[in-house]
C-alpha cells in the first residue's frame, strides 16, 4: 500500500561493486535510498565501506533501466509483453535445437549475479537444452589463477580469509591494485603494515597507492613475473631455506620441480626481469625472514599468454617456504566481481558442474542427470573464445547472454562485434540497454541485486545472503524467475518459489555444499566453503590435508611463456585497469551521478620521459592505435608509468575510448582468457593543447 511504501526500512545486503564481500544495512523510503549503514555485524568490513559501497546505489533508480521486453524490428526494438517475448525465445531457441542440434547453442552466464542464478543457468543449458557450452566472465580474469592452484594445492579459491592476510607477517601484492579494485581488503593491509609491523611487497608495472607504501616495490619488465618468482624460489633452495619438513610431509614433486628450476639463476632472471640481482636476493630474504607470507594477484598476472603458469608459480613458491595450512599465509587471488568466486563454483564453467565436478566423472553426471531427470552431454562445452570463433564459422547459431558486456568487455571489440552481429538468434539479458544487448534480438529487463534475494560468495569463499531491499522496477524481474520462466516454456517444468528452494538442491548435489542453507545464512551470519553437512565451514583450506586424493600438494614444474614485445610501429606497451571509482567496463557506476562525476570521462597515463620524447603535455588528445582498433583519450603525464608503458582505465563506456577497440586475440595458454596485458600500440599526438 502507499502507506508501507512510504515507511522507513532497513534491509541486510551485499555490495557488488568488488569481490571483497562488504555486506551493510540499506535505508529507504520507497524507492529512495536514505542511507547505507555498516555495521560490527558485517563479517568482513565490520563498519567500514568504500566509495562505491556507500555512494555507488542511485543506478537503481536511472531513468535509462529498462523495464520491459523488447523485440527487434529491423534497426531498432519495440516494447513487448513477457509472453510475447518468452513465446518467442522458446520458439527460435526449439527452432535451433532441432535444426543443428543442443551445441548449437550457447549460454553466458554473469559474476555479477547471483549463485542460484548462476546454478539456474547452468542447469537450463545442461538439463534443458543439453548443451555443455555456459561460460562466464572470469574467463576474462581469474580463470588462470584457479587452473594454477587447482595443479597445485588442489582447490581454486582463496587459503584463508581476508583476516588472515591481515596476520601475515608479509604481504606481497602482485599485478593487482587493491587500493582502488578492492578497497576495503587493501585497508587491511595497510592498517596491519601501519600498526603491526607488517611487511608489504608491491611487484607491479605501475607505482599505484600500495606501491608508494610498500617496504620493497619492484618494477619488472612486462609479462616477466614467472621469471623473477622461479628464480627467486630457487635462490630459496640453494640457500636451504625452504621447509624440508611441510614439503616431504605435504607434497610430492619436489626434485622434478627443482630440476625444472634449472635455468632459472639470478643472471638470467635479472637479464629477462630487469630486476636486479641484489633486489631478488633482497625478495627471498624478505620471504625467508617473514612469519607467514600471503600472495595477492589479480589480472596484471592472470591476463597474459602465460597467465596459469604464472599462478602455478605463485603456488609453488608458497609450497617450497611452507605458507600454507598456517595463519596468515597463502595464496589469495583477488576476485574482481562481487560474485565471480560463486559463478564458478556454481557450474557456470564449460568443464565444471557445480561444486567443481568434473562434467567427464561420469559418476557426478549420472548424479547430476538423476536429479534433473535427463541425459547430460558427456563432453566438455565450449568457453567464451570458443563460442565466438563458431559463430563466425557458422556452428553457434543461438545465444543467451546474461548480465554481461560482452562488446566492450572481451578482448578485440571489433572482433566480439562482428561475431555477436552473425548470431542466428540473441537473447540478452540486463539492467541497462548494454552496448552488447544492442545486437540482440530479445532484451530482458533484470532486476539488480537491490531488486532480489539470494546469495553471493566473496574472494574468500564466504557465502552471503542478500535481501530484498525495493520491488522490482517496472516489469523487471530477478534473473532466476527469468530462467525459470525460460526453461519452462522449454518444458522443464521447474517449481522454484524461491532462491532458497534453488540452494537446498545444490547442498544435495555438490558436497562442498552440503550443510549451506538459508537458516544458516540468516541475516549477516556467513559460511565459507567447502560446508559440510553439518554447518561446519572452512575459513582455512588444507588443515586437514590438500585438495587431492592422497591428501598431498604438487608442485608444477617452473615453465616460462615469454609475452610478446613490443614491435615495428606497434611500439608502445599498454596496461590497463581499474579505477576506484568505476566498476569494470562501467555499466552500472556510469550511472550513479555521484560516481561520474569524480571520474567523468577516461585517460591514458604517460610517463614523464616518454612525454618529454614525443611533446605530450598534461591534457594532450593523443591518438592509440593498435592492430585491431584505435582510440582518442586524453593524456595525463604521470611518474605513476615509466618508461614506454601506457595506462588506460578500462572503466569507460565511451566509444572513443575503450580499451578493448585496442586488445587482441592472443590468450593464456591453459584456460583461454584473453591476454589484455599484451598489448601494444603507437601513439600519435592530436592536439598539444
Ligand atoms: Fe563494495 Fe568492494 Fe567497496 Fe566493499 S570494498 S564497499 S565490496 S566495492
Amino acid at each position: 500500500s502507499a502507506m508501507r511504501e512510504q515507511r522507513i526500512r532497513k534491509t541486510k545486503t551485499v555490495c557488488t561493486f568488488c569481490g571483497v564481500g562488504c555486506t551493510f544495512d540499506v535505508w529507504t523510503k520507497g524507492r529512495e535510498i536514505l542511507k547505507i549503514e555498516p555495521t560490527e555485524d558485517a563479517p568482513v568490513n565490520g563498519i567500514s565501506t568504500c566509495v562505491k559501497g556507500k555512494f555507488g546505489w542511485d543506478f537503481v533508480n536511472s531513468e535509462e533501466r529498462l523495464t520491459k521486453p523488447l523485440i527487434r524490428r529491423g534497426d531498432t526494438f519495440y516494447e513487448a509483453s513477457w509472453d510475447e517475448a518468452l513465446s518467442l525465445i522458446a520458439e527460435k531457441f526449439g527452432e535451433l535445437k532441432a535444426k543443428f542440434g543442443p551445441d548449437a547453442l550457447g549460454f553466458i552466464s554473469s559474476s555479477k549475479v547471483t549463485n542460484e542464478e548462476n546454478y539456474l543457468m547452468q542447469k537450463l543449458a545442461r538439463g534443458v537444452i543439453g548443451t555443455n557450452n555456459i561460460d562466464n566472465c572470469s574467463r576474462y580474469c581469474q580463470s588462470p589463477a584457479t587452473d594454477g592452484l587447482m595443479r597445485t594445492v588442489g582447490i581454486g579459491g582463496d587459503a584463508g580469509t581476508i583476516q588472515d592476510i591481515a596476520k601475515a607477517g608479509l604481504v606481497i601484492i602482485v599485478g593487482a591494485n587493491p587500493a582502488e579494485a578492492h578497497p576495503v581488503l587493501a585497508t587491511r593491509v595497510k592498517r596491519a603494515h601501519k600498526l603491526n609491523g607488517q611487511k608489504l611487497m608491491v611487484v607491479d608495472l605501475r607505482k599505484h597507492e600500495m606501491a608508494e607504501r610498500a617496504d620493497l616495490f619492484v618494477r619488472p619488465k612486462p609479462g616477466s613475473d614467472h621469471v623473477w618468482l622461479s628464480a627467486v624460489t630457487k635462490y630459496i633452495i640453494d640457500k636451504q631455506w625452504h621447509d624440508v619438513q611441510f614439503l616431504n610431509d605435504k607434497v610430492v614433486g619436489f626434485s622434478e620441480y627443482v630440476e625444472s628450476l634449472r635455468p632459472y639463476t639470478l643472471e638470467y632472471a635479472e637479464q629477462e626481469t630487469g630486476i636486479s640481482k641484489t633486489q631478488l636476493m633482497e625478495m627471498a630474504s624478505m620471504i625467508h625472514e617473514a612469519d607467514g607470507v600471503a600472495v595477492l594477484w589479480a589480472m596484471g598476472v592472470t591476463q597474459q599468454r602465460g597467465g596459469s603458469e604464472t599462478s602455478g608459480a605463485i603456488s609453488d613458491l608458497l609450497l617450497v617456504t611452507g605458507n600454507f595450512a598456517r595463519p596468515g599465509a597463502g595464496a589469495f587471488p583477488l576476485r574482481g566481481h562481487n560474485n565471480v568466486q560463486g559463478a564458478c563454483d556454481f557450474g557456470t564453467l564449460p568443464n565444471w558442474l557445480p561444486g567443481y565436478q568434473l562434467v567427464s566423472d561420469e559418476a557426478a553426471r549420472r548424479n547430476f542427470a538423476r536429479a534433473w531427470g535427463v541425459d547430460m552431454p558427456a563432453a566438455p562445452g565450449m568457453d567464451n573464445q570458443m563460442m565466438l570463433n563458431a559463430i563466425l564459422e557458422g556452428d553457434l547459431h543461438g545465444m543467451y547472454l546474461m548480465g554481461e558486456d560482452m562488446a566492450w568487455v572481451d578482448t578485440n571489440s571489433n572482433h566480439v562485434h562482428e561475431a555477436l552481429s552473425q548470431l542466428d538468434f540473441f537473447v540478452v539479458q540486463d539492467v541497462f540497454l548494454t552496448k552488447t544487448a544492442q545486437f540482440a534480438d530479445v532484451v530482458l529487463p533484470a532486476s539488480p541485486s537491490l531488486e532480489k534475494e539470494g546469495t553471493f560468495t566473496n574472494t574468500e569463499r564466504r557465502i552471503q545472503r542478500l535481501y530484498q531491499v525495493l520491488e522490482p522496477l517496472g516489469e523487471s524481474k530477478p534473473d532466476w524467475e527469468i530462467i525459470t520462466a525460460i526453461a519452462n516454456r522449454l518444458g522443464a517444468g521447474w517449481t522454484y518459489r524461491d532462491p532458497s528452494e534453488v540452494m537446498a538442491e545444490v547442498a544435495a548435489l555438490a558436497p562442498i555444499f552440503a550443510g549451506v542453507s538459508y537458516e544458516r545464512l540468516e541475516g549477516y551470519r556467513s559460511l565459507l566453503w567447502p560446508v559440510a553437512s553439518d554447518g561446519t565451514d572452512t575459513p582455512r583450506l588444507y588443515m586437514d590435508g590438500f585438495a587431492h586424493a592422497d591428501g598431498k600438494a604438487r608442485l608444477v614444474r617452473a615453465n616460462w611463456i615469454a609475452p610478446a614485445k613490443p614491435a615495428g610501429e606497434f611500439d608502445l606497451h599498454l596496461n590497463n585497469g581499474r579505477l576506484l571509482e568505476h566498476f569494470h567496463e562501467g555499466n552500472m557506476t556510469d550511472k550513479s551521478s555521484g560516481l561520474r562525476e569524480k571520474v567523468p570521462d577516461t585517460f591514458v597515463e604517460v610517463s614523464v620521459e616518454l612525454a618529454q620524447e614525443r611533446g605530450i603535455r598534461d591534457g594532450s588528445f593523443v591518438l592509440l592505435e593498435s592492430p585491431y582498433g584505435k582510440v582518442k583519450v586524453h593524456a595525463v603525464v604521470t611518474d605513476r608509468v615509466h618508461g614506454n608503458e601506457l595506462y588506460l582505465p578500462m572503466n569507460t563506456t565511451s566509444e572513443a575510448s575503450a580499451v578493448n577497440l585496442l586488445t587482441g586475440p592472443t590468450t593464456d595458454t591453459r584456460t583461454n582468457t584473453p591476454a589484455y596485458k599484451e598489448t601494444f600500440v603507437r601513439m600519435e599526438v592530436l592536439r598539444v593543447k
